[in-house]
């Protein structure tokens, strides 16, 4: 064929335009098309299978034997061209009954040909049917030859789906089968939701252009806002936290600037596409490509190439919303390459089922406030957004950290089994909800729970929580685009105690700085290798006594007239926990002497996370209302093992009897000094964990809202006694392993631990 693509291409559109124009059956319409394709490409034979019912029937063809049309049919996967349908694949062939898949089909009187070459004709990312041409002499198809097929075949999908010809019901998909996918658990909880992506694909409606000039500068405007886009979103990680996120953004730069993406669109646009199919078409064969490729960073760069895709897509299509816009109908299972906080915070929670993300980390600050909405989260898991289509059932297991997409029955009823047990646990928990916190023996203990959005607040009574323990403020920080004025940090104070009514909140100045950096906070000198021991939460509130002092007029002005209760994160050394304390009261001062509202009292408290304020207690605890162990940052500071990391999230326990001695150190100096103690990092939200801290003498927790059911139903199973003479011995001479000991201990006792 002589003819470059383009040209090929575009008297074959030119053609199958007219055609599709026409007045005429379906079936009539295929006929005419296959008889253009083999005169426009001068081939012997070309043909046009279709999916049905799971297999691909002859529907058209010029040059096989017509006795054959809508007689022979191949299963997905047999023969040539089931192998193209099932696998997606572009087959060129010198010899076709050379290739192992090849199935003789005699009725087609094929036997005479022996070049083949054929390309999926693919609708929503689905094989729909294959388009192939044959030739009696034995060549392998040039490269534009393949590409005139595949501009042809993005045509016919649409003709196909206009005139209903695929039955979607019963389209198979090309990404098919049940997948048991591991990634990194982040946030614990089981789910099952239908695959919704956080950036949809669009899908390409129209193929052929009516003015290919104005498709060509659709492109070029989409291209330069794409670049726009890149380089803004370059600009703001820059700020931000850097590594991969950074590195993908110069892969995307590259792809952005790369002349060959570019002229190919143009050249596809040239053969007489729109705008839209030409980008898809692009698309379609760097899949195609995709396949063939086995070194797995050349495979990395295609999926960034194929994001791209897809962004320059919506851009030239205009469908820049992503789904939480368009709004969840059904319970969903978001996936997203990664999100941000505020993202998250745009879907609707009663439909959100959980996310999973193909990035994302333990600190990431999605995974904190997907946290706090409760929903569960899978990170680290590659390629899900290639695994998975939209709308396959996804079952998520947060506590496993793994997930399956389109599960079987057997494994979707297992599945469904353990998350009935779970929801039967759940509602033996609620049914505890009325009843106290009180030990066997008749220790009454403190449930609280750790929050960060105002809507946390108003759960607590659905929770069966005695109020909240730790409100992170950090979390309104985290969220917005610019740092939160007084006025809006005001209004979640006020929210959240309204929500709250009788129940105490205590709130944290913000822990933000370190691994919790703000944008528009950042300070380029402070970058630190080391971030969770660098300059954050009280270290830097000290030193910008601006926001300090924003904040504390606006906790002093919300509290009004009632105990306001706040306390400060990451003293390492009593002066700081004065410094701010006297921070608080000149603001009191200044609120009263300008008749604003003020606190009927303030309750300080010190959050103890950093070991060095232990060595300290005797001059801290005359000055404190009260003390709370943050057992996640002060076991990352024993042990020297970063919290965030996940190979040593597993290597040191919180029941590892340094922990242990060092806490019931803490608490009994409390004690003798009467101040109260809480235990709010997530070590009390386990139960044996609990368990061993009530041992200790510890009888209020804050923990996270999931975890009250499961700790109150442990303590009420509990003798606080007899664990506090078990903890003694076991202290006084630690066995290899205190988690084995203690579990044994508790179930001798009956102890309900799950
Ligand atoms: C802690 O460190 O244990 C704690 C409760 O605070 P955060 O997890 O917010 O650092
Ligand atoms: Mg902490």
């Amino acid at each position: 064929m002589p003819l470059t693509a383009a040209t090929a291409a575009r008297e074959i559109l030119t053609g199958l335009h007219e055609v599709m124009a026409r007045r005429g059956s379906a079936q009539a319409k295929l006929d005419r098309v296959v008889d253009l394709i083999a005169a426009a490409m001068k081939s012997e034979v070309c043909s046009i299978y279709l999916l049905r019912d799971n297999s691909l029937e002859l529907f058209a063809t010029h040059g096989l034997r017509k006795e054959a049309v809508h007689v022979t049919r191949l299963a997905l996967g047999q023969g040539l061209v089931g192998t193209i349908a099932a696998e997606g694949r572009i087959l060129n062939l010198a010899e076709a009954s050379a290739h192992p898949a090849f199935t003789y089909l005699p009725e087609t009187g094929e036997e005479k040909f022996h070049s083949f070459a054929g390309v999926p004709i693919v609708r929503r990312e689905n094989a729909a049917g294959v388009l192939a041409v044959q030739h009696a002499e034995a060549r392998r198809y040039d490269d534009v030859e393949i590409e005139a097929l595949q501009t042809v075949a993005m045509v016919l999908s649409e003709l196909i789906a206009g005139a209903r010809l695929v039955d979607g019901s019963n389209r198979r998909r090309q990404r098919h089968g049940t997948v048991r996918l591991a990634g990194l658990k982040l946030v614990d909880g089981m789910a099952r939701g239908t695959a919704v992506f956080h950036e949809p694909r669009v899908l390409v409606e129209h193929t052929v252009a009516e003015d290919t000039e104005l498709e060509r500068a659709r492109v070029y405007s989409a291209f330069r806002r794409m670049r726009e886009q890149i380089e803004h979103m370059t600009r703001e990680a820059e700020f931000g936290t850097a590594g991969e996120h950074q590195e993908i953004l110069e892969t995307y730069k590259m792809f952005a600037y790369d002349e060959g993406w570019s002229r190919r669109i143009n050249e596809a646009i040239d053969s007489g596409l729109t705008a839209e199919a030409a980008i898809e078409r692009v698309q379609q064969r760097t899949r195609a490509r995709m396949l063939e490729i086995d070194d797995p960073l050349l495979k990395e760069r295609m999926h960034d190439l194929e994001d791209l895709s897809n962004r320059l897509l919506r851009i030239v299509s205009g469908r820049l919303e992503t789904a939480a816009k368009t709004g969840l109908n059904r319970d969903a299972v978001l996936i997203a390459r990664n999100l941000g906080p505020a993202e998250l915070l745009e879907y609707d929670r009663r439909r959100l089922k959980a996310v999973v993300l193909e990035e994302g980390s333990l600190t990431a600050h999605v995974t904190i406030v997907a946290r706090a909405m409760g929903v569960p989260v899978v990170g680290r898991v590659p390629d899900i957004r290639h695994i998975a289509n939209e709308g396959d059932t996804i079952l998520v297991d947060g506590h496993g950290g793994t997930l399956v997409v389109r599960p079987n029955g057997a494994v979707s009823s297992s599945f469904d089994g353990r998350m009935a047990m779970r929801q039967k646990r759940r509602a033996e928990y609620a049914a505890l909800r009325p009843f106290p916190p009180i030990t066997k023996d008749g220790r009454p203990c403190t449930i609280m729970v750790n929050a960060g959005l105002a809507e946390d607040a108003e759960q607590l009574e659905a929770v069966g929580a005695d109020g909240i323990g730790l409100f992170r403020t950090e979390f309104q920080f985290l969220i917005s685009a610019t740092l939160p004025g007084r006025d809006s940090q005001l209004r979640l104070y006020r929210k959240v105690l309204e929500a709250a009514g009788d129940k105490p909140v205590v709130f944290r100045t913000v822990d933000i700085g370190g691994d919790k950096a703000l944008p528009y906070l950042a300070d380029r000198k402070d970058e630190a290798e080391n971030p969770a021991m660098g300059w954050r939460a009280l270290r830097l509130s000290l030193s910008r006594s601006t926001l300090m002092k924003a904040q504390a007029r606006a906790l002093i002005e919300a509290a009004d007239r009632r105990v306001l209760r706040v306390m400060f994160p990451m003293i390492s050394e009593p002066w700081e926990y004065e410094e701010a304390r006297a921070l608080f009261e000149e603001q009191v001062e200044w609120a009263r002497e300008r008749k604003r509202p003020v606190p009927a009292r303030i309750e300080f408290g010190a959050m103890l996370e950093v070991p060095s304020l232990a060595e300290l207690l005797d001059q801290l605890l005359p000055r404190v209302d009260f003390l709370s162990i943050g057992t996640n940052d002060l076991t990352q500071f024993l042990f020297a093992a970063d919290r965030a990391d996940p190979r040593l999230a597993e290597r040191y326990d919180w029941l590892s009897p340094a922990i242990l001695r060092f806490l019931r150190r803490i608490v009994q100096q409390a004690a003798a000094a009467k101040v109260p103690v809480r235990v709010c990092g997530e070590m009390g939200g386990r139960p044996l964990e609990a368990m061993a801290l009530i041992g200790l003498g510890i009888d209020n927790f804050s923990i996270t809202p999931a975890a009250v059911g499961a700790i109150k139903a442990m303590i009420r199973s509990l003798d606080a006694a007899a664990v506090g003479a078990r903890m003694e011995q076991l202290l006084a001479a630690p066995p290899r392993s205190m988690r084995k000991a203690l579990t044994d201990w508790a179930k001798r006792q009956g102890v309900a631990l799950e």
